[in-house]
């Protein structure tokens, strides 16, 4: 195992993964679990105001190896995986692509089930029936604490309908990364756009991980909040959290509604997506206000919600934007659509931009690292985002607030100092 590269953060101050979390980088995507070596070195922990954090056992400080796949240290947009970079469109605000589009999983029953429109599952389940993938890991509701999320493998149709859907919680399924690269099949991997980034690091260091991961799919991220978030959420519902049978955040319908179901039965609760959304937000953690990156560039195939498509209607049928990163993710979806499992029509990125508002944050991020850099609070790395011409484009008013806006909030909630949470 010594022949695996290293990567130390140029910052003094970033040594090991405690000091990731304690700087408030991590995003729990949990890479560092899976890359650590040693018997008593680091596992996750739900911090319930903050989201999954590695926590460093006895053994762990001695190496800083799972700094090279942490995406809270640094991201290079440039380490997609593409086998066909001369046919790639190049384009600042929603990152590179080889197609953009709209559409939905053919399958009524995955489209109703899914987020938008059942891309994600549908593209799935084609990977396992004819595409030769093994099984699919991704996120799925833990049934034992029904607020949070776990890491889950699927390896078919129905359970990866279990698993449908977006969960707005902090979630970790990069920590599966050794289960894949010991398995013996080949696997679809879902994640947020961080999770894709820690594949993307971590598939260079081990080439029979990259040989296992068949597909890399991502979605649209705003950031992921903390499960207290939820967990308060659903006691403004008047159900506590320890007698909650299932909990659905959406899907069922476009955009579908937050729904709570009691031990005690009855009708279970629910409450808007937009009122979810607006109420879950506030508790996103800070990495997530400083990331680069919430459209998925470096997965084979990316998908989020059409909300330029969306009439307002309550529950209508849902439509996803599909951006295809890599050939091998156009190749993969050219061929679910020929065999059915997919309906598509070509979009543009102009329309996702109308659609969606997380291409502005990469037009605030360099202003942010400014503020951080102000505090002596160490930054991230990120490479070839255009983060510096984002920033210019924008107007004066909205450079300088970047700046000024992170500076208050590093005072006010404290974030020029190390964040001790469970390393007292
Ligand atoms: C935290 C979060 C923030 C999001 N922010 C936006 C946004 O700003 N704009 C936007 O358009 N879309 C956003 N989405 C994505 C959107 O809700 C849909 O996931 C996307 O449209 C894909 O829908 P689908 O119907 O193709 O996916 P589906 O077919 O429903 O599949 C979704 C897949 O994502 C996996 N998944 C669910 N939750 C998580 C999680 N927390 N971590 C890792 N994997 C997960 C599931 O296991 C499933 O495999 C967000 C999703 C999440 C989880």
């Amino acid at each position: 195992m010594s022949s695996h590269n290293t990567v130390t953060h140029k910052s003094t101050k970033i040594k090991t993964i405690r000091d990731v979390v304690e700087w408030n980088l991590c995003m729990g995507c949990g890479a560092c679990v899976a890359f650590c070596e040693k018997e008593n070195g680091v596992d996750l922990v739900d911090i319930p105001t903050a989201g999954l954090r590695p926590r460093s056992g006895a053994d762990c400080g001695s190496c800083s190896r799972c700094l090279a796949v942490c995406p809270g240290v640094s991201v290079d947009a440039a380490e997609t995986n593409d086998d066909e970079p001369e046919s790639i469109v190049e384009n600042l605000q929603v990152g590179n692509y080889h197609g953009v589009y709209e559409g939905y999983a053919a399958d009524r029953e995955i489209r109703f089930i899914g987020s938008s429109g059942g891309i994600l599952s549908a593209l799935s389940v084609y990977a396992l029936e004819k595409g030769g993938m093994d099984y699919v890991v991704h996120t799925g509701m833990d049934k034992a604490q029904p607020w949070k999320n776990r890491t889950v493998i699927s390896r078919n149709k129905p359970q990866l309908l279990d698993n449908a859907g977006s969960r707005y919680c902090t979630s970790s399924p990069c920590e599966l990364f050794d289960v894949i690269e010991k398995s013996a099949g080949r696997c679809v991997f879902i994640g947020k756009p961080c999770d894709v980034a820690a594949l993307a690091k971590a598939r260079r260091l081990r080439p029979q991980l990259d040989a296992n991961v068949g597909l890399a799919l991502s979605f649209f991220c705003a950031g992921t909040p903390c499960s207290d978030a939820v967990r308060e959420l659903v006691g403004g519902l008047g159900v506590e959290a320890d007698e909650i049978s299932s909990l659905r955040f959406r899907g069922q319908g476009w955009p579908g509604r937050f729904e709570v179901q009691s031990t005690k039965g009855g009708e279970p609760k629910t409450i808007s997506y937009l009122r979810t959304w607006t109420t879950l937000a506030k508790r996103r953690p800070f990495r997530c206000h400083i990331c680069p990156d919430g459209m998925g560039l470096l997965s084979d195939i990316t998908s989020g919600d059409a909300w330029n498509r969306y009439t307002g209607e309550a529950e209508s049928d849902g439509i996803s934007h599909v951006v295809v990163r890599t050939g091998r993710g156009r190749r993969l979806l050219e061929s679910a659509v020929q065999a059915g499992y997919v309906e598509l029509t070509p979009s543009t990125a102009d329309d996702i931009i109308k659609a969606q508002g997380i291409h502005l944050r990469r037009t605030v991020v360099f202003g942010r690292l400014i503020g951080m850099r102000l505090c002596g609070v160490p930054t991230p790395r990120y490479s070839n985002f255009g983060l510096f011409s984002s920033w210019l484009r924008t107007n004066p008013l909205v450079m300088t607030s970047s700046i000024f806006g992170t500076l208050k909030r590093m005072v006010v909630r404290k974030l020029w100092r190390r964040s001790p949470y469970f390393y007292r």
